[in-house]
């Protein structure tokens, strides 16, 4: 066994699971409390299909847009770097979807 080996018992939790929202005036956290339908408006890339977000999901929301933390994480809107807010860098561009795009209307 090597020095770099848990010891018995439960596995060492070594992320720091938090996140920080760059825009923070911006987006709110919600958590979806329903099973209605309800689409991430981004796509990762090279897949053609939206994200359903699902009850008990924590997603994200500026009034316009929602999104899964996947993508929020992906597009910039959510960091996991805790000191975010001294550099200086710009979410990209969430691109709008149309509800009747992701089968709402
Ligand atoms: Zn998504």
């Amino acid at each position: 066994m090597s020095d770099s080996a848990d010891p018995p018992g439960p596995p060492s939790f070594h992320l720091d699971g938090r996140l920080y929202v760059k825009e923070m005036q911006s987006w709110k956290a919600v958590v979806k409390r329903d099973f209605a339908k309800l689409y991430c408006h981004a796509k990762m890339p090279g897949e053609d299909f939206y994200h359903l977000l699902t009850g008990g999901e924590v997603y994200l929301d500026n009034g316009e847009s929602k999104l899964c933390l996947n993508c929020a994480v992906r597009t910039g809107v959510l960091t996991t770097d805790r000191q975010h807010w001294q550099r200086e860098t710009k979410p990209t561009d969430i691109r709008s979807i149309p509800n009747s795009d992701v089968g709402l209307d």
